[in-house]
């Protein structure tokens, strides 16, 4: 989930008190206000569907509804006074620019009234007094998605920060999981190896050396966290 644009400063937030009643969705306005902000780019907050661009409605204007769904359930996104569309209804990706901030219907300033509504209304332009049945914050749905998305991870998640050595492309977690499991085998068959190597030394027994000669052997070094311990060091912030 993304806000429809940024800066923004909020003007009028949820349920606050308005000459119609409770104010059912969130005006935000650019940093500066007034009309500085007309014709700002408005965005999809998520991946949806247009259902309705509707022109020349007395109070909420040009109004545009994005059909959204998700783990959180169905919801229509309202985006009220547009100056004016760019798309028309159909399917519409997150962040694809939908239409502009404007001052249309009933409103004195350029500014994107934002309302999102649990079920969908028996008509679109009509205000809805029952704001705690049928309307969302706005900002908590917005809030909330966002964090919803970053815990999301999938076997087929893409992980942008880890790629294969040898395609240089990101690697999926599973793909990642599969990676560790071979350098896991690996260094297993290493640490068998290094043992039966190790137990071939204790033949040249340091008892056996002449007093002052220096050991022949190479002194050991401590053991460094293996190449497999510093991976999962790495990914464990990703995966787990
Ligand atoms: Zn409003």
């Amino acid at each position: 989930m993304i806000y429809p644009f940024e800066p923004f400063k909020i003007d009028q937030r949820f349920k606050d008190k308005s000459f119609y009643g409770p104010h059912e969705g969130l005006d935000l306005n650019g940093p500066s206000g007034g009309n500085t902000d007309c014709g700002t780019l408005l965005k999809a907050v998520c991946d949806g569907e247009i259902v309705l661009t509707s022109e020349g409605d007395k109070n909420y204007g040009n109004l545009l509804v994005l059909y959204v769904k998700g783990s959180f359930g169905e919801r229509w996104v309202r985006y009220a006074h547009c100056e004016r569309f760019l798309v028309e209804v159909g399917k519409v990706k997150q962040g694809q620019v939908i239409a502009t901030m404007g001052r249309s219907g009933n409103s004195t300033t350029c500014h994107l009234h934002l309302d999102v509504l649990k079920k969908k209304p028996f008509n679109w332009r009509r205000y809805i007094q029952n704001v705690d049945d049928l309307f969302e914050d706005p900002l908590i749905f917005l809030e909330y998605k966002s964090k919803e998305e970053e815990l999301v991870i999938t076997d087929q998640t893409l992980i942008p920060q880890i790629v294969d050595p040898f395609s240089g492309k990101p690697m999926e977690v599973q793909a990642i999981r599969g990676k560790i499991a071979d350098y896991e085998r690996e260094i297993t068959h290493l640490r068998r190896k290094l043992d039966e190597l190790s137990n071939i030394k204790p033949s040249v027994a340091s008892s056996d050396q002449p007093e002052g000669m220096s050991n022949p052997l190479p002194t050991m070094v401590p053991a460094k966290p293996s190449f497999l311990d510093q991976i999962k060091r790495w990914f464990t912030k990703f995966i787990g």
